[in-house]
């Protein structure tokens, strides 16, 4: 790492203490940008780095609802803030036992320069919950998000800070959230969150913009290689929202997929995974899948507490959440086989497992590149909200494959004039940092 950034990265540690996560993606980011500082001095003269690397703001709150027993329960709430100089503080909200600021931080951190890719107008932002949905009725999810909006309601806003959906937070959530936020606030609002249902102001392909982003993008970095998906042996991790649209287009696109997994284990389906069979276990159950399997017959067969990693494939896309992918998962990846691997999730994949994959020679998307048309479909979505319009189901997909295309030209144009061709990762750091750097120069000392 460049001299100046790893001090800024030691004071990043000293600040931040335990906070694992945050400190890997910083210094992700810090190891890419030295070669711009060389072009750039003005970023490091006006402390650029050590401004972006503090959130604008942080919000910890208790967030008390009752369970269906009638007993109280208490969980800590989040929402950071990170950097709003592109446009409203954008990014999901994940619940989730495993949560904690330094998740919040890593996700909000990333949010900042996967937004500026996308070239829309959206700030940095994160949140979340360390309460668990799993296992609790739908009247106690409500509680829950009731309880959690009527105080972030008072952080949030169109023109602030939009919150959308993460893991565990889906479409449901998203409307006990906003149900909740139009109540208190007496405002239809709908650009206050997105990921909302057709019928309350969504968005046409918001449900499946990550997975098929992710896949158009995938697409694109085979097309850049001279093949396809058509006919290739795909793995994808994961069996919520980004996982099921990645399957379901990869499938359009001519791949088969032949495993996905959840945390219970995989199941592995040599004839393809069937998505119809998948939605309904998962999206309308709530189910494992396990009860895939047993519907599914055939050559379908669960695998309980592995990894889905050990499936050899030419396709990887991890779709489930971060560090998934071990330096000796992405050993086991390559030598099965694997030319290619689009980060659905966000930080899918280990420091070692990236470097083992470069080396190899594999074709890597970044998740700030891969899937950040999640993201910029909400920005349609609040354009949308913006204007009372809604545009058609083929004109929103069409709009998410350009801005894919586009930003997957950014990151190989960019990693080009830094000399590092097909360096996605360099690429997509380089090109988001440029753009809301540019945009703090602009605004001054904010
Ligand atoms: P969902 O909650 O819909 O699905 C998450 C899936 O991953 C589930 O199958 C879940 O299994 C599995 N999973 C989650 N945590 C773990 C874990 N610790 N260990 C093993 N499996 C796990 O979430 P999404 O599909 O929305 O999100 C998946 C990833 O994509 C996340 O990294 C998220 O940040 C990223 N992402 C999501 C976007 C979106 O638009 N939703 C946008 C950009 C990125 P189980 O149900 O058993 O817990």
């Amino acid at each position: 790492m460049h001299e100046k950034l790893s001090a800024i990265y030691d004071n990043v540690l000293r600040r931040n203490p335990g906070e694992i996560e945050f400190h890997q993606a910083v210094r992700e980011v810090l190891e890419s940008i030295g070669p711009v500082l060389g072009k750039h001095p003005e970023y490091a003269e006006s402390k650029i780095i050590e401004r972006i690397c503090e959130p604008e703001r942080q919000i910890i709150f208790r967030v008390p609802w009752e369970d269906d027993q009638g007993e109280v329960q208490i969980n800590r709430g989040f929402r950071v803030e990170f950097n709003s100089a592109l446009g409203p503080y954008k990014g999901g909200l994940r619940f989730h036992p495993s949560v904690y600021l330094g998740i919040v931080k890593f996700l909000g951190f990333e949010q900042i320069f996967k937004n500026g890719l996308t070239g829309l107008p959206i700030g940095g932002g994160k949140g979340g919950s360390d309460f668990d949905p799993k296992g609790r009725s739908e009247r106690e999810v409500m509680r829950f998000c009731q309880s959690f909006m009527t105080e972030l309601y008072r952080h949030i806003g169109e023109y602030t800070d939009v919150p959308a959906g993460d893991i565990g937070v889906g479409q449901r959530e998203v409307g006990f959230l906003f149900g909740q936020y139009k109540r208190i606030t007496n405002r239809y609002e709908s650009g206050v969150i997105t990921g909302k249902g057709l019928s309350y102001g969504g968005a046409q392909v918001r449900t499946e913009a990550t997975g098929y982003g992710c896949t158009f993008f995938v697409e694109e970095m085979l097309k850049a290689r001279g093949t396809s998906f058509d006919g290739k042996r795909v793995v994808v991790s994961g069996a919520g929202n980004v996982a099921i649209y990645t399957i379901e287009k990869v499938a359009q696109l001519g791949g088969v997929v032949v495993a996905c997994s959840d945390s219970s284990g995989y199941v592995l389906d040599e004839g393809g995974i069937d998505v119809a069979l998948l939605k309904q276990v998962k999206q309308v159950e709530r189910g494992r899948l396990d009860s895939y399997a047993k519907r599914r017959g055939g050559e379908a067969v669960f695998v309980p507490g592995r990894s889905v990693w050990e499936v050899s494939c030419e396709v990887a896309m991890p779709s489930a959440t971060q560090n998934e992918i071990t330096g000796r998962d992405a050993e086991t990846l390559v030598r099965g086989g694997c030319v290619a691997v689009g980060e659905g999730a966000n930080m899918p994949t280990t420091p070692e497992g990236v470097r083992v994959f470069q080396e190899a020679g594999v074709a890597f998307g970044p998740g700030k590149a891969a899937n950040a048309g999640g993201v910029a479909t909400s920005a349609l979505e609040m354009q949308q909200n913006a204007s009372r319009d809604s545009w058609s189901f083929e004109y929103s997909e069409q709009r998410l494959r350009d801005i894919m295309t586009d930003i997957h030209t950014r990151c190989l144009a960019t990693a080009d004039e830094y000399g590092m061709p097909g360096d996605y990762v360099a690429g997509a750091n380089i090109d988001g940092f440029r753009r809301v750097a540019d945009a703090m120069l602009a605004l001054g000392l904010v």
